[in-house]
Parts: structure tokens; sequence; C-alpha cells
């Protein structure tokens, strides 16, 4: 069983969270969004957030798959999941738990802004500047991390680790060479 390393615990998590949320209800009062939450890396993170925000909201879900091994994103983006309505006119607040290269937020906020949306933001939990392939604007940002591969809070290994109610860094077994 690989090891978790604990990196952010759940008070720490839960404490930004509320800010973001405080944040997005400034920045928005008055309006009505649209909470795009991510599949499936970002439901814990999403289901968080979106109880922070005071503002009239509705959520819809999007599943993407990402190409690639177990730990690298290949910018091959696949739509699993559509939204289960049109967002024209509306103002969608795109909810990730992680931009690393930036690969899919890039295919995603592109695919997005063909739906005639009246505005598209950016609130991601973590985000790996060191991984950059293509700079994506993240307008409401949770944690700058290194370049280390973190699970829990909803982000997983092979599916699992999911339920951790912190997020550490998982030790993986050396790769034969
Ligand atoms: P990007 O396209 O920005 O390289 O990758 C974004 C996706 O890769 C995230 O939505 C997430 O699913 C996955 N990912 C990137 N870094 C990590 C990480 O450290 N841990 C986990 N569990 N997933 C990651």
């Amino acid at each position: 069983m690989p090891q978790i390393h604990p990196l952010l615990d759940a008070d720490t998590i839960a404490a930004r969270v509320r800010e973001m949320g405080r944040e997005i209800s400034r920045d928005y009062a008055g309006e009505e969004v649209v909470l795009v939450i991510v599949l499936k890396g970002s439901f814990v993170f999403g289901a968080d957030l979106a109880r922070a925000i005071d503002l009239p909201v509705t959520i819809d879900f999007l599943g993407l798959r990402s190409y690639g091994d177990g730990t690298e994103s290949s910018g091959v983006v696949e739509i699993t999941t559509d939204l289960s309505k049109p967002v024209e006119g509306k103002h969608l607040i795109v909810i990730e738990d992680i931009v690393d290269t930036g690969l899919t937020m890039d295919y995603m906020f592109k695919n997005l802004r063909t739906r005639g949306p009246k505005s598209v933001k950016l609130a991601s939990l973590l985000h790996k500047p060191a991984r950059t392939k293509v700079p994506v604007k993240i307008d409401y940002l949770g944690f700058t991390i290194d370049d280390v591969f973190v699970v829990g809070y909803g982000l997983d290994y092979a599916q699992r680790y999911r339920n951790v109610p912190f997020l550490g860094i998982l030790e993986l077994p050396e790769e034969p060479a």
C-alpha cells in the first residue's frame, strides 16, 4: 500500500474554500451563475465550494477524460459526460481540481466558448506552475503546489484515494528502468 504524506489538512482546505466562496459571491453579486463541476476529480471541491457561495446558482457536470499514462496528461481530451443544458448567455464558473500542464483546461475553455456563454471563469483548487505547457488564467485559486503528485479530497491515483479527506503526496514505487 503506497504511503500518503499529508500536504494540506482538511481544516486548511476548508478555510481556503470558504474564502474562495466569499470572493465569488462578492464578484458576482446580483447575478446568477452556472457552476460547471469537472468530473471526477472536482466532485469534493465542487460540493464544498458550491456551499460556500451565497448566490443563486445552478450546477452542472462535465466529464472529461484526458489521455496519458498514470500521472501525465497528453492534451488529448475527450468529453465523457456533457453538460445537461445549453449555457448560452450564462455566467459559467468552471470548477477544477488541479491545473497541471494546462492542456485540459485550455481544451475545455475553447470548447465552452463555442457555446456562447456570457462569461467563463475558472476556479481551481490547485495549480502546479512548474509544469505549465499552456498558460491558463485561474481566476480563483486555492493553493499553489510544487511538482508533486497529489491524491485525496477528490483526486485519485488509478481511481483510488478520492475519499481521503485531506490532500497528500502519493509515494509511488520506483518504476523499473
Ligand atoms: P493538465 O491537463 O493540466 O496537465 O491536467 C489536469 C488533470 O490531470 C487534472 O484535472 C487531474 O485529473 C490530473 N492531474 C494533474 N496533476 C495531478 C495530481 O497531482 N494528482 C492527481 N490525482 N491528478 C492530477
